[in-house]
């Protein structure tokens, strides 16, 4: 069985920790790997590394780190079937789903081609006579990530370009479960032509996560994962003095104006709460329809299209399935015991996911798509990120209604409106306490050059991801302030100095 170890210093090196974790097929229910986990020792071997490569890798000209990325994304295009392949395997989402993550993913690596113009800094000149004033973005040192298993490419991407464009080194802790792209990634960006050293993977769990958020030479952690993890690497990270930005959960809900196209809306809704079975971020847990009349005929489009859901492997002959297998045997008992309790609680269950069997792949991690009617917000089922192919409808009788049911839930990650009036449009965007908002956009993952992240209990630090927060994230204000004219050097100053 293959064991995979870690990537350091420009190479694959094995752990010797003596700890693994299993990594399945969720398609066959089989192991296809196993994971080391590294040892304290290890972590900090790595960031030892990231921490000498960074005197070099940040005195790089800004236009050669550049290269190095337009490099990457021409090899990551390249591979992008071997990619989605390795993906899919290990996480069961279908294969041109897994490419699809895998462009967003690219779009970041675009991005960072940029990084001469993002970093730039302003001048001002004769601030005072003969004074001039300019600021440049300064990289930090050895940034770290620490990242889930729902994007096994896209969400490490929307961090190592970024840092690494900017001059900064990395050290990359991969989801346990999903290690082998990025561990593909790693010797593509030295076949780029990245020096050794500048990005490092330590693949393991918490033992190896603790090292970073309290080693003196980590400056910065980006971490997505769920909220409980998030405000534990955002406090832990932040008393050791590490700048941090932590992505945590979401329970993300799509409001149906009785205005709205309901084709559209319906469609929209499928594709967002049941792609990737659910397991994404911005996936549509909870429908809003607003009044009973567009609750009546969400259900009844809704109801042909579950039939109709295509659920199976990822990869297969012909034509691609909706969606795959979920990630683990445990997390489709959980699916299946959230379900339980959404019957026990009193929703009504319209459409039962829980007894799919896919013929020839028994042992896959399958659930199927699964519909509640009638969800109230004291539910476990609505209040709770069941991060399956679960979609509630949770009916209200006005739009203000809809706007406070989804400004009182904890988490604030997306949100979408389905209408055809701007005015409401405008005033839901204005007054929704969510970080990402679509209008008629079901699933509103902001490009690579704007920044992606959520408000209240999916986000913790004030700086999302990728885009102008992603240069601000991984670099520091310097401004210099110089002064080169015939000035009397006896002058001393005692009051605050002012400029002439
Ligand atoms: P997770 O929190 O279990 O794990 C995320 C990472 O943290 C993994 O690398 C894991 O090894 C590590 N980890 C787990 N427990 C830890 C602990 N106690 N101490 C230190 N490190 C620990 O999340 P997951 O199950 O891999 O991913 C699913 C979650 O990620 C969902 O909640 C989903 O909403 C969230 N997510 C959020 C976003 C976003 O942008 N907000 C994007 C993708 C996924």
């Amino acid at each position: 069985m293959r064991v995979i170890g870690n990537y350091i210093n420009g190479e694959l090196k094995a752990s010797e920790s003596g700890r693994e974790s299993v990594i399945f097929n969720p398609a066959t229910g089989e192991q296809v790997a196993a994971v080391s986990l590294s040892t304290a020792e290890e972590t900090n071997h790595a960031i030892d590394v990231a921490a000498k490569a960074f005197p070099a890798w940040s005195n790089t000209s800004s236009v050669k780190r550049a290269r190095v990325m337009f490099k990457f994304k021409e090899l990551l295009e390249q591979h992008a079937d071997e990619l989605a392949e390795v993906i899919s395997i290990e996480h069961g989402k279908v294969f041109s789903d897994a490419k699809g993550e895998l462009t967003r993913g690219l779009e970041v690596v675009e991005f960072a081609c940029g990084i001469p113009h993002l970093q730039k800094g302003e001048k001002s000149m004769n601030v005072g006579t003969g004074v001039d004033s300019w600021s440049q973005m300064m990289p930090l040192g050895v940034c770290a990530g620490i990242v889930p298993f729902n994007f096994p490419a896209m969400v490490p991407m929307w961090m190592f370009p970024v840092a690494i464009a900017c001059g900064n080194t990395f050290v990359l802790k991969p989801s346990e479960k999903v290690p082998s792209a990025v561990m593909r990634m790693a010797e593509l960006l030295k076949e780029a032509g990245l020096p050794d050293g500048v990005f490092n993977i330590v693949n393991g769990d918490r033992d190896a996560v603790d090292v970073m958020l309290t080693h003196p030479q980590v400056e910065a952690i980006s971490f997505v994962g769920s909220t409980p993890v998030a405000e534990y690497i955002y406090t832990r990270g932040s008393q050791h003095g590490k700048r941090v930005q932590a992505l945590g959960g979401a329970k993300n809900h799509m409001v149906i104006m009785p205005d709205a196209d309901m084709d559209a809306a319906a469609n929209a809704l499928m594709g967002a709460a049941y792609g990737a079975a659910g397991e994404r971020c911005m996936a549509i847990s909870v429908a809003v329809p607003v009044g009973e009349g567009t609750a009546e005929k969400l259900v009844e489009k809704l109801l042909p299209k579950l039939e109709a859901l295509r659920v199976g492997p990822g990869i297969v002959e012909g034509p691609d399935n909706d969606m795959g297998a979920v990630i683990s045997k445990e997390h489709r008992d959980n699916i299946h015991s959230y379900v339980d309790k959404g019957v026990e609680e009193g929703a009504k269950l319209l459409v039962d996911g829980r007894d799919l069997k896919i013929p020839g792949h028994e042992n896959g991690f399958f659930i199927g798509g699964s519909l509640f009617d009638h969800v109230t917000p004291e539910m476990t089922i609505y209040k709770e990120e069941i991060f399956g192919p679960v979609l509630c409808i949770a009916r209200v009788n006005s739009f203000s209604e809809a706007v406070e049911l989804v400004n009182a839930h904890e988490y604030g990650n997306g949100v979408a409106l389905f209408t055809s009036d701007g005015k409401s449009a405008r005033e839901f965007a204005q007054h929704i306490q969510v970080g990402m908002v679509g209008i008629n956009v079901p699933v509103p993952v902001p490009m690579a050059f704007h920044s992606f992240g959520g408000w209240k209990r999916s986000l913790f630090g004030p700086l999302h991801m990728h885009g102008p927060d992603g240069v601000r994230f991984y670099t520091r204000m310097k401004m210099v302030t110089s002064r080169w004219n015939d000035h009397d050097p006896s002058d001393s100053a005692f009051t605050m100095p002012t400029m002439k």
